[in-house]
């Protein structure tokens, strides 16, 4: 299976090759095309994603990528937000659990969050109106509502989940989280044997710091996604861990929550766990999935030692040496 492999900027290169090294170890078949695209492309080329990158993902259909650092003055707002949009990727589907036996809070955290992708604030219509006063227009409509309302049921039917939170402030925005939250209501009666909740947005925030163990599946709009994706990462263990995939109808582009964290990138620190999982699920997708237990049992046996923790959660190992603890422990 041929499957598209941006590595993109700061230490995207390097969780890169720790994610390609523990597949391979592993027994993949997944075979990566390696294209590029970023600020090192651009520098390169003139151009922040070479055509043939976007041949490349259309040819494959799937794709995985790293980070890349948003440019800033260069024609696009964000090179993720213009793949996203290309290819109408409308469900960022983020897992929310922890990866291994941390010292956290809670133990029994495990959510999944799917937040619209396309439109609600990130649209990014906004205008002056006059030096003192700029407008954003949040656009929220029934299509896009509802294909990531049912996307949403059907991935816990799939998963043998049993309830969907529905998550708005539609007390507030009456009309644009209004139609969100009735199109969920309506959504949820074709599947009568999932629980069905509506929570607000704050609310939801505080819930999910006091008591996250009562979440399942959460579906909403794009920036509340946004933002209580980031809390739930926070929850288990931090961005370093945290696996991700933007998809649409034909295609799929596999990508961690974490950016291209220049603070650390080049210096052989970077946890590669938020990579490798990202892979798990692209390889959950394709049917390997022996594969992607055996790896995330290796990555749970890693982090049951302390000393192998890399330094993001209070430890001194580097991306390469942690790396290699998981292939150790890949026959565990
Ligand atoms: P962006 O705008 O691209 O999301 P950002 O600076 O807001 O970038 P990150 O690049 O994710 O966000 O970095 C936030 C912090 O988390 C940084 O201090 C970074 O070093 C750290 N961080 C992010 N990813 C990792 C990782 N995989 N391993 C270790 N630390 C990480």
């Amino acid at each position: 299976m041929l499957v598209t492999l941006i590595k993109g900027d700061g230490i995207g290169p390097e969780v890169a090759e720790a994610m390609k090294k523990v597949l391979k170890k592993a027994g993949s078949k997944v075979v990566f095309e390696e294209v590029n695209a970023g600020e090192t492309v651009f520098k390169q080329e003139g151009t922040y994603i070479p055509d043939y990158v976007y041949k490349s993902i259309e040819k494959n259909k799937i794709a995985i990528k790293g980070p890349i650092t948003t440019p800033i003055g260069h024609g696009f707002r964000s090179i993720n937000v213009e793949l996203r949009k290309k290819y109408d990727l409308y469900a960022n589907i983020r897992p929310i659990k922890a990866p291994g036996p941390l010292d956290l809070k809670y133990d029994n955290v495990d959510f999944t969050i799917f937040r619209e992708n396309t439109e609600d604030l990130y649209a990014g219509i906004e205008e002056k109106i006059s030096d003192d006063e700029y407008h954003s227009i949040k656009i929220i409509t029934r299509k896009k509502s509802e294909r990531i309302i049912k996307a949403a049921f059907e991935y816990a039917i799939n998963n043998k989940r049993k309830k969907v939170s529905v998550v708005t402030k539609a007390n507030i925005m009456k009309l644009t989280d209004g139609l969100f939250l009735e199109c969920a209501r309506k959504i949820s009666k074709d599947y009568p044997q999932i629980e069905f909740e509506e929570i607000l947005v704050d609310n939801c925030a505080m819930q999910m710091v006091k008591n996250p163990s009562q979440f399942d599946v959460l579906v909403t709009e794009n920036l509340y996604g946004d933002i209580l994706s980031d809390l739930g990462a926070g929850l288990v263990g931090g961005l370093g861990l945290m696996p991700g995939v933007n998809k649409g109808d034909n295609i799929s582009i596999y990508e961690s929550i974490h950016g291209s964290a220049p603070d650390i990138a080049n210096k052989d620190l970077a946890n590669p766990t938020a990579m490798i999982l990202t892979a798990c699920l692209m390889l959950d997708d394709i049917g390997e999935i022996e594969i992607s237990q055996k790896i995330r049992k290796a990555i749970y046996k890693s982090l049951s030692f302390k000393e192998n923790y890399t330094r993001d959660l209070g430890g001194e190992n580097s991306t390469s040496n942690f790396t290699e603890k998981i292939i150790e422990n890949l026959g565990a």
